[in-house]
């Protein structure tokens, strides 16, 4: 995989900064074209919060004003959205595992539907855009947003494949592959999220937005139903976050999922890095993703933490809590996800603590973005 996304918190300040001055009109006009220079390439900084939400909606504002940099601050807050929508609904992500677990025992059963798979993961349909998308993502790491919304339709509902080895596909090779985003977007594209409305990709829209490096004329069923599924679950509300008890023997545990945490000051008795990189899938994760997530945990340890132990599974996090007689661990609240289910797993006292912009944003993602769009000049009047 060959990509020039540095993994630490510098070089995410560094895009943002030297992005920022084009996050206001330029970004609004160009962000449907599927040119990496119109969008800020900022998610996987993001993605493990190497750079927060906050800081990245304050860069932009600071220079163009709430107004001029509303479409990007909104695609800011999707990312916020779909966090807080899915930790309301944690069984969606216990379903979507479900779900390709299913699949996957098919395609070990079903020849035609294992060689559709395989075509697709490698590039090879014979569909000219898609083919180039797989390619990009397995070499780089990243593909734009309407990249991922085609290439996701296409494969629902032109190759007919399972949504859920596509949300997998992309989990192993995304190095800002996130349960949220990725699990909600690819339902979100099936007709799924929205009950009913379906993304569906075109021949024409990816002439116009790729430039017209791409005509899929008549390679597309431009005419599919949306996908059906059960009902949503009920929304939780989200869980008590008490503070760290006082006097007991506490750790530090920092997570892959917020590499600059917003954290209570006190002395730590050990602390240690937890990834949860190669837990994304039952797949091998690609050897990218792994070395983009422990070289970022590795700027955190640098930037906060030089002792820290790196675990990478639930064993390993055990053991450092047994072997430091651990009364208490301390980390940035881990999102639904690989690093929480390794979190969980352990049955540790963790305590968990929630930032003040996800309390904000997540409790209004009950339904549809609006409800959280409504919260934007609330949340910005914090930041
Ligand atoms: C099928 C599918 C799967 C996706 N999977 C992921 C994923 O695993 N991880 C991920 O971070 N994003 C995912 N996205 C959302 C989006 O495509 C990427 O966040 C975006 O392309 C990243 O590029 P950028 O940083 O240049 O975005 P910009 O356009 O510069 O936006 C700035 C930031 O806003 C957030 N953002 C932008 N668009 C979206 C969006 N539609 N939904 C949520 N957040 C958004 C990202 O954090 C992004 O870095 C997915 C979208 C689709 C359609």
């Amino acid at each position: 995989m060959e990509h020039d996304f540095v993994p630490t918190r510098q070089a995410g300040l560094d895009r943002l900064y030297a992005f920022a001055p084009d996050a206001g009109a330029r970004y609004a006009a160009q962000r449907n074209f599927d040119s990496p220079e119109g969008v800020s390439q900022l998610s996987p900084y993001l993605r493990h919060r190497l750079l927060t939400e906050p800081e990245v909606i304050a860069a932009v504002r600071d220079i163009h004003g709430e107004r001029d940099a509303e479409k990007f601050i909104q695609e800011v807050v999707w990312r916020s959205y779909f966090k807080g929508w899915l930790e309301l609904r944690p069984s969606v992500w216990a379903d979507y595992r479900l779900g390709l677990k299913a699949a996957r025992d098919r395609i070990a059963t079903e020849g035609g539907l294992r060689k559709g798979w395989e075509q697709a993961c490698a590039g090879a349909t014979g569909i000219d855009c898609f083919d180039h998308w797989a390619r990009q993502l397995t070499g780089t790491g990243w593909l734009h947003n309407h990249a991922r919304m085609w290439f996701a339709s296409i494969w629902i509902f032109t190759l007919r494949l399972p949504w859920e080895l596509g949300a997998d596909f992309f989990l192993r090779h995304l190095l800002d592959g996130d349960p949220a985003s990725n699990t909600c977007s690819w339902r979100w594209v099936g007709g799924l999220h929205t009950r009913g409305k379906h993304y569906v990709a075109r021949a024409e829209n990816i002439r116009r937005y790729t430039g017209g490096r791409f005509d899929p004329k008549g390679q597309l069923n431009e005419t599919p139903d949306p996908l059906d599924g059960p009902p949503l679950p009920e929304t939780r509300t989200l869980p008590d976050t008490p503070a760290p008890e006082p006097g007991l023997r506490t750790g530090l545990l920092l997570v892959e999922d917020d590499l600059t945490p917003d954290l209570p000051a006190r002395d730590f008795a050990a602390t240690a890095t937890l990834s949860g990189a190669a837990h994304r899938s039952p797949l091998k994760v690609a050897p990218g993703v792994l070395d983009f997530t422990d070289a970022a945990l590795a700027d955190a340890r640098d930037r906060l933490a030089p002792d820290a132990t790196p675990l990478l599974d639930a064993d390993a996090l055990a053991t450092w809590a047994r072997e430091n007689a651990l009364e208490q661990i301390v980390t940035p609240y881990t999102p639904t996800g690989p690093a929480r289910d390794l979190l969980e797993g352990s049955g540790l006292p963790v305590v968990p603590v929630l930032r003040d912009w996800d309390r904000a944003a997540w409790p209004h993602a009950t339904a549809g973005f609006f409800k959280v769009k409504k919260q934007i000049p609330k949340l910005l009047s914090a930041v």
